[in-house]
């Protein structure tokens, strides 16, 4: 699994950092940060929960 951000898309609402943390981290200035950029496994649910809400659609999944 390898996440891909839109970031012309990405308006930084940290939602995604909400649903998973582990991954995802916004700043105080809105800016994203992918912390594992291919995340194992056992955070799928997290990371499909992030791009199922990310309210701009920013967030694929590519496997
Ligand atoms: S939820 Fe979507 S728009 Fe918000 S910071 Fe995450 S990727 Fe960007």
């Amino acid at each position: 699994m390898k996440i891909v951000i839109d970031f012309d898309l990405c308006q930084g609402h940290a939602v995604c950092m909400g649903e998973a943390p582990e991954v995802f981290k916004v700043d105080e200035k809105g800016m994203l940060t992918v912390l594992l950029e291919s995340p194992p496994e056992a955070l799928r649910e997290k990371v499909e929960a992030a791009a199922e809400y990310c309210p701009t659609g920013s967030i694929t999944i590519v496997d």
